[in-house]
């Protein structure tokens, strides 16, 4: 059986993602396309740098202000009819959901694609509680069939031919075999009706939550968000601490920012801006909405400007697209979320360090992902901080350890001349590690002073 992807074995998975040619092809094309459509879409936008750093400016003064702007946030959805819960973590965060749908009685839930809630295994929880997730965009629903999990923020199947996506279909939904585009899409939109119609609750993620209306924004292309918050009565919205923005005409600015960076189109297909329960005079749409805000590590992230740059990404997915490392193995060798130049950054900062140190190394520091991000994040600046952070901390366990069994040598003169023997016999044992790749180390005489000074006199 294969092991479970993770972030500690990247370098295997990644010689692993080199070999496989299907997934170089499907990689190229795919991250070739988005960075040419993102190019043309940002040549073609005159105010292009300014938006940029307008948005730089908006996204750094919410996080300076992070608390004020979240609580504004909660009391005007409040106000609005929307009941508003804080999680710590993705556990909290699954236990409010899993109660918002046990009080219900709902068992079958449809989702909107959401990174926040693969970030919480949200799907893992529901189904230990016995509640049926479905995942509505295309992408997401074909991974689901698969078993797998996303490669690339906003494309999640992206590492998937059209072939395999009809072997899959085939496979698992018992089709006649076709390679037909529009033959694929037209059974998935089929499938797909059936469980939208039959939902007792939609859960979506956030893309914006505007803290001075309380509303909240959700942009995608296949209209599958719009009737995952509109057609089952409950609506749960799901979203980290950072998608807080002050000002309604702050979209303005990160609506154009978003979709070109994202897919290279001038606005996205979808926008959808949910402010509020349905008034009594509305005939459609859920009566009861949840917005869950969620830390998860995120505040840790606000004590340095250096880490909190991170809280200004967008999702957008730019950063992959030209990355050189992500172009050549794709999401799945990071094994995390979160891949990519972004997920290299975020994915220690929110699971901790211990477990993903290979990550803020998967990267050539070219600096083709600042250039391409929308919110001016400097990720090459943010790898060499978390790298230094990892190599600190290894030096210090290592000197540890070395400083302990000097110490054991040196306070009897038969440990003292034991280790000098050991280490003239058995060279490698020296806890020199690191510090020998850049630097030639002398070997030990081949007799110690004790000897030469018995032998001579
Ligand atoms: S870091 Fe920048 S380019 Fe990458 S996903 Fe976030 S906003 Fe987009």
């Amino acid at each position: 059986m294969k092991a479970p992807l993770s972030p500690e074995r990247f370098e295997s998975q990644a010689a692993e993602a080199l070999n496989d040619t299907q997934l170089q092809d499907a990689l190229q094309k795919a991250t070739g396309l988005f960075a040419e459509k993102r190019g043309a879409a940002v040549d073609a936008c005159e105010e292009w740098d300014s938006l940029r750093e307008h948005a730089r400016l908006i996204k750094e003064h919410t996080l300076l202000h992070l608390d004020e702007y979240l609580e504004n946030f909660a009391a005007q959805a409040e106000a609005s009819g929307v009941q508003v819960h804080w999680a710590r973590d993705g556990e909290e965060a699954c236990r409010v959901i899993e109660d918002i749908a046990r009080n219900a009685n709902a068992t079958r839930l449809v989702k909107s694609k959401s990174m926040t809630t693969e970030e919480i295994h949200l799907n893992k929880a529901l189904q230990v509680a016995e509640i049926d997730p479905v995942e509505t965009d295309l992408g997401e629903w074909i991974i689901q069939l698969a078993g797998e999990t996303p490669s690339h923020i906003i494309a999640p199947a992206i590492h998937k031919s059209k072939e395999q996506i009809a072997d899959l279909f085939v496979e698992k939904l018992a089709i006649e075999p076709t390679t037909e585009v529009e033959e694929l899409a037209a059974t998935a939109r089929k499938s797909l009706r059936r469980h939208f119609a039959e939902a007792d609750l939609g859960v979506s993620g956030v893309n914006f939550a505007v803290a001075e209306t309380g509303s909240i924004l959700i942009l995608e292309n296949e209209g599958n968000a719009r009737m995952t918050t509109t057609l089952p009565k409950i609506h749960i919205a799901l979203m980290g601490v950072e998608k807080v923005i002050p000002r309604f005409a702050d979209l303005a600015v990160f609506l154009r920012l978003l979709p070109r960076s994202g897919t290279g189109q001038k606005i996205t297909t979808y926008q959808s801006i949910l402010t509020g329960n349905p008034r009594p005079s509305d005939e459609e749409g859920p009566n009861q909405i949840h917005v869950v805000i969620l830390d998860n590590g995120r505040t840790g992230m606000l004590a340095k400007a250096v880490t909190r740059q991170a809280l200004n990404c967008i999702r957008c997915g730019a950063c992959l697209n030209v990355c050189p490392v992500y172009q050549q193995v794709g999401g799945h060798a990071y094994g995390s979320v979160y891949p990519g130049p972004i997920g290299a950054v975020i994915t220690p900062q929110l699971t901790g360090i211990e477990k993903t140190s290979r990550l803020p190394f998967a990267s050539s520091l070219c600096g083709a992902c600042r250039d391409a991000c929308p919110v001016g994040i400097d990720i090459p600046e943010l790898l060499l901080h978390l790298r230094a952070e990892i190599i600190s901390r290894q030096s210090r366990l290592s000197a540890r350890i070395a400083f302990r069994m000097w110490a054991w040598a040196m306070v009897k003169p038969w440990r003292y001349s034991l280790s000098t023997n050991l280490a003239r016999a058995f060279p490698f044992l020296l806890p020199v590690g690191r510090w020998k790749v850049n630097r030639s180390f002398p070997g030990l005489a081949p007799n110690s002073f004790r000897k030469w000074w018995k032998d001579s006199s």
